[in-house]
């Protein structure tokens, strides 16, 4: 509907615009409950609210325009409106929303788990669907279970994670996480999980390989003494994005995946965030040739559209849960959406859109320039520390970069420097203190040079009037 059509003069658009940006911001703070967010703080704050996309960029009721520069929560691929994907959901509409996959097959599933097969790790062979990244997990850590179960070594109940490590926000995806801050509070709640320091060089009195070795050394010494109670090991592989962009040291994965071998404990990895192009391969188990036994998606995989994800796994975990019904191996899990034909359509989409655009071979000179870039943040002031692997990165703020002493985190010095650049058109969300820079992999190099080009500026300008403000 065109909204000028309603409006008796058009020189009033504006304000009757502002009007409405109001009465919805006003509907907002009365009904909505918003994810991760401190309410009190949002009823005193005058939020953005977005009505459309456009490629990478979202636009607000008043028309304003952001690039979308951590894509719409890490997740979106190709842009916003983008016709095959538009074309995809709305060809599959004309066919069925959803139909379930209790006990009946769905073509765009059948036909989206084997493009997942062909794609991912050659080990990987099979394909649960699920709705979230976390509820990937979730399954992710049930399947690992009852395979332990059904194969009749019962005493291995136990997971390994990494402290610090994020896998989603459900009970089964908290009690292997390990942010304090998010899931402190819940801890009576979950079941016991072996953790790990993960390898974090800045924080780290040390070598970047020493720190590697570190953690290695730790996972190896549990794996030992509790030979025959470890199920599996659980990482975010080369980056652990939501504690504020950790990037592993080289050879960390290969090193954790040699040692579950070694011990015959499966590998979880948890590609919901670097999933899909993110780390310049599609997936980030290829830079280190690491064959996990169960993978999980989410995030990327149907562009950023839907809420779809998926856990594979080998044909010896699958093989596993086969057996008479007398036996009870079945997997007894499932959700209402699982496979959904729109997610599903919108992947297939989506992946064909990564061989037709070239989006893998476009991603070397992306990451060239986000490394000058990050290079020169590295030296300006309150800049800690810069890491990024492929179109993942983040600046971390500091108080006294000698010492790398943090501000303190009630004063949000990340969220105010994000507030700052939403003027500039740049729209981030940060983490804690560490500014997250995640645009869309397939934006095109003009803007991603402009959206670093306003995050220095903002840095080099706002940062230092936002610290004396506090
Ligand atoms: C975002 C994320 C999840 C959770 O995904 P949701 O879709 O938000 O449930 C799990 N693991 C990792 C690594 C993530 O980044």
């Amino acid at each position: 509907m065109n909204l000028l059509q309603k409006v008796p003069n058009p020189l009033s658009y504006y304000n009757y615009m502002k009007g409405l940006t109001q009465k919805l911001i006003e509907a907002d703070k009365k009904y909505v409950w918003h994810p991760f967010t401190q309410m009190s703080d949002w009823f005193g704050s005058e939020p953005v609210i977005i009505e459309s996309g456009e490629g990478f960029f979202l636009i607000d009721t008043e028309g304003k325009r952001y690039i979308d520069g951590v894509s719409s929560l890490w997740c979106n691929v190709h842009g916003h409106r983008v016709k095959k994907i538009d074309d995809a959901i709305c060809a599959q509409l004309e066919k069925i929303g959803h139909s379930t996959l209790l006990g009946l097959g769905q073509t765009k599933s059948i036909q989206l788990a084997e493009r997942l097969v062909q794609i991912t790790p050659s080990n990987l062979q099979k394909v649960f669907y699920s709705d979230s990244g976390a509820t990937s997990v979730e399954i992710a850590i049930k399947m690992v279970y009852q395979f332990w179960q059904n194969t009749g070594q019962k005493g291995r109940t136990k997971f390994i994670a990494l402290e610090n490590s994020y896998h989603g926000d459900t009970i089964g995806a908290v009690s292997v996480g390990g942010i304090s801050l998010f899931h402190g509070m819940f801890k009576p709640l979950l079941f016991e999980t072996f953790f790990v320091p993960a390898p974090h060089p800045y924080r780290f009195d040390g070598t970047a390989q020493a720190c590697a070795d570190k953690s290695l050394d730790k996972i190896g010494d549990l794996l030992k003494r509790h030979t025959g109670e470890i199920a599996a090991v659980i990482v975010e592989p080369l980056v652990q994005g939501a504690v504020g962009m950790i990037v592993h040291p080289k050879g960390f994965l290969k090193g954790v995946r040699e040692l579950t071998k070694e011990h015959d404990v499966l590998l979880i990895v948890d590609e919901v965030a670097t999933g899909f192009g993110r780390t310049g391969k599609m997936f980030a188990c290829e830079h280190e040739d690491v064959q996990p036994d169960i993978m999980c998606l989410g995030k990327g995989i149907t562009g950023g559209y839907l809420p779809l994800a998926a856990t594979l796994t080998t044909q010896e975990v699958f093989d596993a849960f086969l057996g008479g019904a007398a036996e009870h191996k079945t997997f007894y899990h499932g959700h209402t959406y699982t496979g959904n034909a729109l997610g599903c359509a919108a992947a297939l989409a989506s992946l064909e859109l990564f061989e037709e655009n070239k989006i893998l071979e476009s991603l070397p000179a992306k990451i060239s320039l986000i490394d000058e870039v990050f290079e020169e943040l590295a030296g300006l002031d309150y800049v800690g520390d810069v890491r990024y692997r492929g179109m993942m990165g983040g600046i971390e703020l500091v108080r006294d970069k000698a010492t790398k002493e943090s501000f303190p985190s009630e004063k949000q010095i990340g969220a105010r420097l994000c507030g700052a650049m939403r003027p500039k058109e740049v729209m981030l969300r940060p983490l804690g203190d560490v500014i997250v820079v995640m645009g869309p992999i397939a934006i095109d190099m003009e803007l991603l040079e402009k959206m670093l080009g306003i995050i220095k500026d903002s840095i080099e300008k706002d940062l230092p009037r936002i610290v004396k403000s506090i």
